[in-house]
């Protein structure tokens, strides 16, 4: 008891200060929502049990120096005191583990949890049996707290859990990160000096006030939503999983990945306003914990951006990760309201087991850039390495750069009819790659990927030549071909002197410029540069036309469709495959009249059968390309199928 109650109010004020700065911490850790996760969960559940320790220290030594106080409330406080007080120390040694992510590579896990429970049970028991039987702590005949001889049982408990706190800060320096290590080990120096102050000035109550020194340095240097938080969808960022999975990796650790590709979320344009985007990224998340949570599983949702999830499991159970997938995947099929609108996301879901799967962080975020499809569905990471295209998807850059060096691209040329001539008037050239070990590359795979790193200008300029070397031999004189289509990369555009090279090569081969069309998408209208629009501009001055490529795919921006110089729009293969309904006859009867209205051309891509032609024959589309014709073919066979057709 302190007897002078100056003494009492300055020895309370390290608890004060303590109750203080803990409260200080969890109301800026809700704030900055980081309540999600284990380890953020740890981290409350410590600060909150730290803050109930000190609250409940404060008030059974006010209790103590109330000269009429009652035995009984007394004994309570003191009671509740210890009880946080000895669950501090196995937290803290929980949230460790959580930080290191070492949980994997502690050998006889179950034993070691068990033996380690241990005493923390023993020191409950102790505390639940000492109001009957006093071993612990008692109040004597003139109520003075007095410690009983089983008190060196909390002691010594505490003791335990510290020892395996520095064992763990030892054996797993190199698994983590120096400020993750450094953080710990200054908690635990807090912690081991405050008991130790404690000891030597015994009225000086400074361990919970160490305590929360240590939790508000975590907090600030571990804690820190900045690092880990997706500010938007408030699921873990790109950066922790990148950091977790090396760390992971590193341990040696069994785990499972789920990852989940939004492949619409963009394509709701400004439909959505900023909010409502946050909402379904929201939903996207919920539906993974829900799911987890149903399964009797628990897993990290992290948001990695661009419309891709992660889900980090610990692999336990195998069928469970596949059938977490499967059932996040139903559930994300189901259409989501989104303020009143009812919202069908394009999903696909892929689980990867690491370490079989994939072994590292390169080879991971390789994986989840190149690999996963932006259609429906769900596979395994296992199917998907296996199948032969995810190597090829991989291996792109130097199977483009092979090709482009041993000569192993081949232009292709589609014809196209025109129904009202009766006769083949002009034609697509189409690049095609022949790679040794993969065979035909689809131009889907590789023109992307060569728009990425630059090589599509070395395709653009292998094609354009091919083309002029076409068109000015003698055998393409007696085609009676109007002209030759090629398409033309947005990346080829915003080059500066494409206009100048492609005027300097038709002259070089001594071509009239109405002998090519340059197809575009509109993709051109959307990202619209100072530069494309010179160089679009330079050659349309010059004669030199344009086509709008796969009308129908994108937004259809006829605003910016109508502003472009276009001579000929091609409808899309999507379009010729449209159900034959009164509706979807409206939407194309309409866009072809106002492409018509606009004085453009019509060339309908894909068509395949009979009927499809005398469907869009009837519509009044005069150029028809695909299959039903001609599949595209090689210089020779092209020169000899036109031959055939046109002249024979
Ligand atoms: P695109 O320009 O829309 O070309 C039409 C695509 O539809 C070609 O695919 C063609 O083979 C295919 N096709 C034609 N008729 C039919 C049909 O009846 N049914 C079906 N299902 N498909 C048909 P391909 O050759 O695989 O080219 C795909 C895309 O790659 C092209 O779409 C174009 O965007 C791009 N591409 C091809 N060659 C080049 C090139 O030289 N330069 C650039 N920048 N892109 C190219
Ligand atoms: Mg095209
Ligand atoms: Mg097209």
């Amino acid at each position: 008891m302190y007897h002078d109650g100056v003494e009492l109010i300055r020895t309370m004020h390290f608890d004060y200060c303590a109750c203080i700065l803990l409260a200080m911490i969890l109301v800026s850790t809700i704030m900055r929502k980081m309540t999600k996760g284990r380890l953020n969960i740890l981290f409350i559940v410590l600060t909150v049990t730290a803050l109930c320790c000190t609250a409940a220290d404060s008030i059974a030594i006010s209790h103590d120096n109330v000269l009429y106080a009652n035995r009984a409330i007394r004994m309570l406080w003191h009671e509740v005191y210890f009880f946080f007080h000895v669950s501090t120390t196995p937290l803290f040694c929980m949230y460790a583990v959580e930080l290191t992510d070492t949980k994997h590579l502690i050998k006889g896990r179950k034993v070691l949890i068990h033996l380690l429970a241990l005493p923390y049970m023993l020191a409950l028991g102790a505390l639940i049996v000492n109001p009957i039987n006093k071993k612990t702590f008692y109040f004597d005949e003139t109520l003075h707290y007095t410690r009983g001889e089983w008190f060196w049982l909390l002691y010594v408990t505490a003791a335990i859990y510290i020892v395996y706190l520095v064992y763990i800060l030892i054996r797993f320096r190199r698994s983590v990160s120096t400020k993750r290590w450094a953080s710990l080990l200054l908690l635990l120096a807090c912690m081991v000096g405050a008991v130790a102050m404690q000891m030597v000035f015994p009225r000086y109550p400074v361990e919970m006030f160490a305590t929360a020194v240590g939790l508000l340095f975590i907090s600030v240097m571990v804690q820190r939503p900045e690092e880990i938080m997706d500010v938007e969808s408030g699921a873990k960022s790109r950066n922790a999983f990148a950091e977790d999975m090396q760390r992971s990796f590193l341990n040696r650790k069994n785990f499972d990945i789920i990852v989940i590709r939004v492949s619409n979320l963009h394509s709701f344009g400004d439909l959505l306003s900023y909010d409502e985007r946050v909402e379904i990224l929201k939903r996207v998340i919920d539906s993974a914990e829900k799911q987890s949570m149903q399964l009797g599983t628990y897993c990290e949702v992290y948001y990695l951006r661009g419309g891709v999830f992660a889900l980090t499991l610990e692999e336990k159970d195998k069928g469970k990760t596949r059938q977490l997938a499967q059932n996040v995947s139903d559930d994300l099929s189901r259409p989501i309201k989104v303020s009143s609108m009812h919202i069908n996301l394009i999903t696909y879901v892929c689980y990867i087991h690491c370490p079989v799967d994939i072994d590292n962080n390169k080879s991971l975020s390789d994986f989840i850039n190149k690999a996963i499809p932006s259609e429906t569905g769900i596979s395994s990471a296992e199917e998907i390495l296996s199948s032969g295209r995810y190597d090829m998807l991989v291996d792109m850059d130097s199977i483009i750069s092979s090709a482009i060096s041993e000569n192993r691209l081949e232009v292709y040329y589609q014809p196209i009819y025109s129904i009202n001539d009766g006769r083949f008037n002009s034609a697509e050239a189409l690049i095609r790659l022949k790679d040794e070990k993969y065979g035909f590359v689809p131009p889907d795979l590789f023109i992307p990927e060569a728009e990425k790193t630059g090589q599509i200008h070395k395709i653009g300029k292998f094609v354009f030549e091919n083309v002029c070397d076409l068109i000015a031999s003698d055998e393409f004189k007696g085609l009676g071909l109007d002209y030759i289509e090629i398409n033309l990369s947005v990346v080829e555009c915003m080059r500066e002197t494409l206009a100048d090279e492609i005027i300097d090569t038709l002259a070089r081969f001594g071509i009239s410029h109405d002998k090519i069309n340059l197809e575009i998408t509109e993709t051109f209208a959307a990202t619209s540069q100072s530069v494309m629009e010179a160089n679009i501009k330079k050659l349309t001055e010059a004669g030199i036309s344009f086509s709008l490529d796969d009308f129908g795919t994108g937004y259809s921006n006829m605003q910016s469709i109508a502003l472009l110089p276009l001579a000929i729009t091609k409808l899309d293969k999507t379009f010729a495959a449209l159900e034959d309904n009164q509706k979807m006859t409206l939407v194309v009867e309409h866009s072809i009249d106002l492409i018509k209205a606009l004085q453009m051309k019509i060339v309908v891509e894909g068509v395949e059968t009979k009927e499809m032609l005398e469907r869009f024959s009837t519509l009044g589309c005069e150029y028809i390309q695909g299959y039903y014709f001609s599949k595209p073919l090689p210089r020779e066979e092209f020169i000899k199928f036109i031959n055939a057709k046109n002249n024979g």
